[in-house]
């Protein structure tokens, strides 16, 4: 039986604002000690009155807008009760059935580049949990503690249709909706950091059948990657068990990255009654078009608009484009070196090549690496002057990469520039010739690659400094 997968995904978001949500305790509570982020009012203590954070609506509706969904003009906050030790009033304050959008969509290209669209069912606005800590003491004894900093910190909820087929569909989508905020500045978009984060709803059904199948939400993911490898292994083993005669339970699964497995948390048979209704300490709140045009007409350029502007400004191909602007830092970098050096494909091809490879298949932060665009500058003009070659090239940015140092002080510090000077090089060449004559004679025969392997040969001596192209004509010279 062939089946295809049904995927939609649910990302929260916190928001880069200065203050939590509801009160004025910062926001910001990375690395500070537990519970000093507090005061009455995200603490839940009685007798408390929340006000509303605007720069948070703001945000919300803008990333709501840049994600094509339409803006009601009313809109409130509603309590969504749930008995869960991480609530510290015992309930959420959240938005249910009259969200601030709803309807949009994002275009997602695959490696193809073949492009689709994604719905977005609706962008809202809630309140981040506190952290809860499971710790076992030295007697074996379990017990939890709670953090609560993160407790009423600005989250943003942006849940997408079913629209996705593929595990990868749904990695390029969270990699361009990462984009989408950080280009608006609203949220890092950080996901090993746990300010974006992304719970996955599955099905799979018989291909060609329009009914969905039972969907089971996967959870715990903390990297595109795992996204993309969870769902992969969700997708066969629902297909498995549906080929055994089984059925699908629904139910909240966490995905094990050291295990690529996901396992069962709680069965979802019994959907929550999660109660909501109205807040009654907040009044419901009208945007006006006014305000909602205004933030409109402020937006930022965004990442499909900057990707297309990099062909028509650079020159570059579109998957190549789309690379370069897969993240506001990456997109800045490029940009940033491009200023420097004007060659923007040889820019772009050595970050896809090196600088990506360095930063784990691009899914590490260009913008946390030691090398700037200054530096990457100075590296591709040595190498566009001949002063070192390409080889060269890739080790002396491993150790910029590594030590942040300069590249002109690295080639100068070890030796490292290339040798173009034909006198010392023939002699170089004629050792080569003389100590593999089997080369030669096969070279002489007609076999191509021998000429590669004397190239290698003279690149070892040389320790990889000889300039190719001089090397190259020395050789057939000499080769006749
Ligand atoms: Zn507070």
């Amino acid at each position: 039986m062939e089946y295809e997968p049904v995927i939609g995904l649910e990302v929260h978001a916190q928001l880069l604002t200065e203050s939590k949500m509801f009160c004025s305790c910062h926001a910001n509570y990375a690395g500070a000690a537990p519970n000093t982020h507090v005061c009455p009012v995200c603490l839940g203590m009685p007798g408390v009155l929340p006000s509303i954070n605007k720069k948070a609506v703001e945000y919300t509706v803008m990333t709501a807008l840049a994600l094509n969904c339409a803006i009601p003009e009313f809109s409130k906050f509603d309590r969504k009760n749930y008995p869960y030790p991480d609530l510290m009033k015992g309930y959420q304050i959240s938005q249910y059935d009259m969200p601030f959008s709803h309807d949009g969509w994002v275009q997602v290209e695959g490696e193809d580049g073949q492009a689709s669209r994604v719905g977005i069912t609706r962008v809202h606005l809630e309140e981040d949990t506190a952290k809860l800590l499971h710790v076992t003491d030295e007697n074996g004894q379990n017990y939890s503690l709670v953090d609560v900093n993160r407790g009423g910190v600005p989250l943003m909820e942006i849940v997408s249709a079913p629209d996705i087929r593929t595990p990868q569909e749904a990695r390029f989508y969270l990699i361009k909706l990462r984009a989408i905020l950080q280009a608006l500045g609203v949220s890092t978009g950080n996901m090993e950091e746990g300010s974006f984060r992304c719970d996955a709803n599955v099905s799979i059904r018989p291909k060609g059948r329009e009914e969905f199948g039972t969907k089971t939400e996967v959870k715990n993911m903390n990297s595109f990657r795992a996204v993309q490898r969870a769902l992969e292994y969700e997708i066969k083993r629902q297909a498995e068990v549906l080929n055994g005669g089984g059925r699908i339970v629904q139910e909240t699964r966490g995905w094990v990255e050291d295990r690529g497995i996901t396992v069962s948390q709680r069965s979802k048979e019994y959907a929550h009654d999660y109660r909501y209704f109205p807040e009654p300490d907040l009044p419901p709140m009208v945007l006006t078009r006014e305000w909602v045009d205004g933030l409109r007409d402020r937006l930022p350029e965004l990442p499909d608009a900057r990707r297309d502007r990099f062909v028509s400004e650079y020159g570059l191909r579109l998957e190549d484009a789309a690379l370069m602007t897969n993240s506001r830092a990456t997109a800045d970098f490029f940009e940033g070196t491009v200023k420097l050096f004007s060659q923007p494909r040889a820019v772009s091809n050595w970050m896809q090549s090196e600088l990506f490879r360095l930063l784990k298949d691009g899914e590490g932060d260009v913008a946390e690496t030691k090398v700037t665009p200054e530096m990457l500058a100075e590296l591709l003009s040595l190498m566009d002057k001949g002063t070192i070659n390409a080889r060269t090239g890739k080790e002396v940015f491993e150790e910029m990469f590594t030590t942040g140092a300069r590249a002109a002080e690295i080639v100068k510090e070890k030796g490292l520039a290339q040798i173009s000077d034909t006198a010392h090089l023939e002699v170089v060449v004629a050792d080569v010739l003389k100590n593999n004559p089997q080369a030669v004679a096969d070279y002489r025969s007609g076999k191509g690659n021998a000429l590669a392997f004397l190239m290698g040969q003279v690149m070892k001596l040389t320790r990889g400094q000889a300039n190719p192209g001089v090397v190259n004509k020395l050789l057939r010279d000499r080769l006749g």
